[in-house]
């Protein structure tokens, strides 16, 4: 199998290796497939992931030389360009990056104008006739490479470059002189000898080796690590290393480097989306080097910026740049993320790949490429990160609040969001983590801050646009960012900042609004936001699309009317007990507990009684004929027992009972493992009276919401943590015999079903018993991980994420179904389940019943609905649509 693809102009492999991102990566499957269409794309070569895996695991094996399939690639390159690597009069230049099978941007290293020395430098003078152009690239490259490959502080480069500029009095890096910069070699050079012990290398063979070794290396980074954790990308892909002959941006005044979008990736707007710097390489334009001008026109018209757009300076680039998005849009169906190099007036394009959005953006991109006949809808569907939808239901600023104006920046990723002001990503992470709101605030961030952005709510920076590192990232993770505001300055070392004139310390609440750019004082007040056209053209696609139904778990009204909403078709988990906590409830619910005999229950019940019968009146109305799975009381009653002294007190008041007494009822009642102890369906099978009541005001308000409104009401009993199929015969016959006498009373009937949740192993397995009785399952998933596993959740932070790390678990279990253990399970009850009753219905309710890829395989083992949170509701319906494609 070979290990080395070249690419470039005519060349077109039959191995279909060459195409698979999974070998050569997204990046050296791009610029093969560019190339292969014709598009002006340097030639090169990929390496594949399989010898970065080779080289992670036997480091040793491979020393610094080239490899044969390297060292012809490379004559590859030299035929097409004409130029030998290391030739002293004309030198090819390379560059050497990594391509995982995804994006993962800036996360690994980049080295570029690779093959420079002290001689070759002199040849590129030579034969660019352009000195200060070689000097330039030499600087960047043993700038690049002693960081990269040397491993040595990046920050020692800059600052001596930082302190050249300050000598000669300039600002940017453009007006150093070829003097200027071959005396910061030399400085460069210093740095390395006292570093490292020895010379900067000057065997283009052996920087060639290092530098690919080095990418290979990259992959292991702790920032690469910590951007897969929190993308769910596996260790064992490993990265491929693309070399390229280098294209330069930096020669002179038509030259060029700059990053677009075929569309704003903030909006989805179909315009241009861009930004590039004149004479400039490389990264320039996402560092924030200088500030980067505008791709079109219309963008610098609407930004009133100075510096001319693309399509001013160099109007026949900027067309052939245009035609190019076009064509490649049309290729990939779908919106590109494009980086590109112009040599002397000559257009060359160095990257391709599906561009990040936001859900906003997602939708919207998706909606007009159906409409515009370049997909269809499946595509559409498939395409849209269902978690990412997540992002739209988010708050933005209330209309009406109040605001005090501190200034403002780039609307670089929408969404409103509140906090403490942290300059760093460590400090971030810390007060996160104590449950604070945290806004990010830095000059400009880097890989280096990716675990401070994932906690703050948002991020805010002075410097960059709407491509830099925090733009791009903030709109990855649905993260609110402001960036580039240039009135904000910043004391790192004070942990200050001003402004609009306004003193800022860390911990100053401050309010960002992504989608216009502005910065307020203190923690406005956010709405709601209104879902928008291309939202509900996806839901109602989706809809068309899913074979599962979807409900919501909810017990307030309020819950149950945003859940219909979004769109939820039944409560698949409405828990009684949240109900007995409001107000006085508590009060008559503790009563009933501490009762010591029948008689006493009774009464505490009947007086619980009106209270649950209005809740369940409430919600009937708002689900106006859906379904409605009522579970009856689960945890351990000790759990609404009083626990601070004060709480004593007030109950002793309440109820008449001394506190001594209280306390030794509640001594009685306290379980070593209330988890496995007396709860769910067993408190009903000792305390009947308990779920009588609550059944009769499930039947009550059933008959009474029918009556009223002349709909039927759907009530579904369902008893909890049951393990034999005589637990649930037993309470069945008790909700029958309810049933019979409150239909009596009320002179109506309503059709009920009753049926179990099945989160116990034990009901699992005996499935088909079980629902010989029961007339539906449904997958408790949060108990059922926490039995089948043996882990309990709330025990679980001190170790699952060891066990994740080292993937002993792929996912955390609790959020994603373990699907070859609980799966398993469920796979089985349902089969067994409908052995029995073929007609049974089977639905999830855990939280799992909200995570995509849990939704996905209850399609798959035939579920007839999914039940999560309100604001999941729109998740599970595209996600369920997903998997029925
Ligand atoms: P990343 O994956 O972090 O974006 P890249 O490998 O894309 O890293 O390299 C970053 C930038 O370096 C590119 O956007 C491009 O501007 C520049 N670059 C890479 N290879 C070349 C090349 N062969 N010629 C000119 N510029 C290059
Ligand atoms: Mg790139
Ligand atoms: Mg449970």
């Amino acid at each position: 199998m070979k290990t080395v693809y070249t690419f470039g102009p005519g060349i077109a492999h039959d191995d279909s290796r060459a195409r698979d991102k999974a070998v050569v990566g997204g990046k050296g499957a791009n610029l093969g497939e560019m190339a292969r269409i014709g598009l002006p794309v340097p030639p090169g070569f990929t390496i594949t992931t399989e010898e970065c895996l080779h080289f992670l695991r036997d480091r040793h094996s491979q020393s610094a030389r080239l490899d044969g399939e390297v060292r012809s690639a490379l004559t590859h390159i030299e035929r097409t360009v004409g130029k030998r690597f290391g030739d002293r009069h004309d030198p090819l230049l390379v560059s050497v990056r990594s391509g995982a099978r995804v994006s993962m941007p800036g996360m690994m290293d980049t080295i570029l104008n690779l093959g420079l020395n002290d001689q070759t430098v002199r040849g590129l003078a030579a034969s660019s006739g352009d000195e200060r152009f070689a000097w330039d690239s030499y600087r960047r490259f043993v700038q690049m490479y002693a960081s990269v490959v040397l491993g040595i502080d990046h920050a020692r480069f800059e600052d001596a470059l930082e302190k050249a500029k300050e000598d000669r009095g300039v600002s940017q890096d453009v007006d150093l002189s070829a003097t200027d910069l071959r005396d910061l070699i030399g400085e460069f050079f210093g740095i390395v000898e006292a570093e490292r012990g020895a010379p900067f290398p000057q065997d283009v063979d052996e920087q060639l080796a290092s530098a690919i070794a080095a990418v290979f290396e990259s992959w292991e980074s702790d920032r690469a690590k910590v951007y897969r954790r929190l993308n769910g990308i596996p260790g064992e892909w490993g990265t491929a290393v693309n070399v390229q002959a280098m294209v330069f941006g930096n020669l002179g005044e038509t030259s060029a480097t700059g990053v677009a979008f075929t569309r704003n990736p903030a909006t989805g707007d179909k315009a241009y989306y861009g930004e590039w710097l004149v004479n400039a390489q490389g990264e320039d334009v996402v560092a924030g080097i200088r500030t980067p001008q505008y791709l079109t026109l219309a963008a610098r018209t609407a930004a009133g910026a100075k510096l001319p757009s693309m399509e001013e300076a160099l109007p026949a680039v900027f067309t052939e740049l245009a035609r190019l998005f076009e064509l490649l849009e049309l290729h990939y169906q779908d919106m590109q993320d494009i980086e590109f190099t112009v040599e002397r007036g000559k257009l060359y394009i160095l990257q391709t790949r599906s561009g990040k959005r936001t859900a906003k953006a997602a939708l919207k991109i998706a909606v007009d490429m159906v409409e515009e006949g370049l997909i269809a809808e499946e595509a559409a569907i498939r395409r849209i990160d269902p978690a990412s939808l997540d992002q739209l239901l988010h708050p933005t600023l209330d209309p009406d609040a109040p605001r005090t104006l501190l200034g403002s920046g780039l609307p670089a990723s929408p969404g409103a969001a509140s906090g403490a002001v942290v300059f760093d990503a460590d400090t971030a992470a810390v007060r996160a983590e104590l449950g604070e709101n945290v806004i990010l605030v830095r000059q400009e961030t880097s890989p280096d801050d990716i675990h401070g952005m994932h906690v703050a709510r948002g991020i805010l920076t002075a410097k960059g646009g709407m491509t830099s590192h925090a733009a791009v990232v903030a709109r990855g993770m649905g993260r609110p960012c402001v960036s580039g505001a240039s009135s904000l300055s910043i004391d790192y070392q004070a942990r200050s900042a001003e402004i609009g004139g306004v003193h800022i310390a860390e911990g100053d609440l401050i309010t960002i609004d992504g989608s216009t750019g502005e910065i307020f004082q203190g923690a406005l007040p956010t709405v709601m936001p209104e879902l928008d056209r291309e939202f509900a053209t996806v839901m109602a696609w989706a809809d068309r699309h899913r074979r599962m139904n979807v409900r919501t778990n909810a017990e307030t009204p309020a819950d149950c009317e945003v859940a219909r909403q979004f769109g939820a078709e039944g409560i698949g988990l409405c828990r009684t007990e949240h109900m007995f906590f409001d107000g006085e409830r508590i009060n008559f619910m503790r009563q009933m507990i501490l009762a010591t005999n029948g008689t006493e229950r009774l009464v505490a019940l009947d007086r619980l009684l009106p209270e649950q019968r209005s809740d369940f009146v409430r919600i009937f109305e708002i689900m106006q004929g859906l379904p409605v799975t009522v579970r009856l009381l689960d945890p351990p009653l000790h759990e609404f027992l009083p626990h601070s002294e004060s709480e004593f007190t007030e109950l002793s008041a309440a109820v008449g009972i001394g506190v001594d007494q209280l306390r030794r009822r509640a001594e009685e009642l306290a379980e070593s493992n209330p988890m496995l102890g007396h709860r769910g369906c067993r408190l009903g099978v000792v305390y009947p009276e308990i779920y009588e009541m609550q059944v009769r005001a499930i039947f009550e308000a059933a008959c009474a919401v029918s009556r009223e409104t002349g709909q039927p009401v759907v009530p579904e009993i369902m008893i909890p943590l049951v393990g034999t199929a005589r637990e649930l015969d037993m309470l069945k016959q008790t909700v029958i015999g309810v049933s019979e006498a409150v239909f009596a009373e009320q002179g109506l009937t309503v059709e009920f079903t009753v049926g179990t949740m099945i989160e116990l192993p034990r009901a699992a397995l005996v499935a088909d018993e079980i629902a010989a009785v029961g007339e539906f399952f449904s997958f408790g998933t949060n108990d059922l991980t926490q039995t089948t596993l043996g882990i309990s959740r709330d025990d679980a932070g001190r170790f699952l994420g060891s066990y994740i790390d080292k993937g002993i678990y792929a996912k955390d279990p609790f959020v994603s179904i373990d699907v070859d253990g609980v799966g398993k399970l469920i796979e089985m009850a349902a089969r067994l389940g409908r052995e029995t009753r073929a007609d049974i219905k089977l639905g999830i309710c855990g939280e799992h019943g909200g995570d995509p890829a849990s939704i996905a395989f209850c399609d798959r083992v035939g579920l007839d609905y999914v039940s999560a949170s309100p604001f999941r509701v729109p998740i599970a319906r595209l996600a369920a649509a997903q998997s029925a494609l």
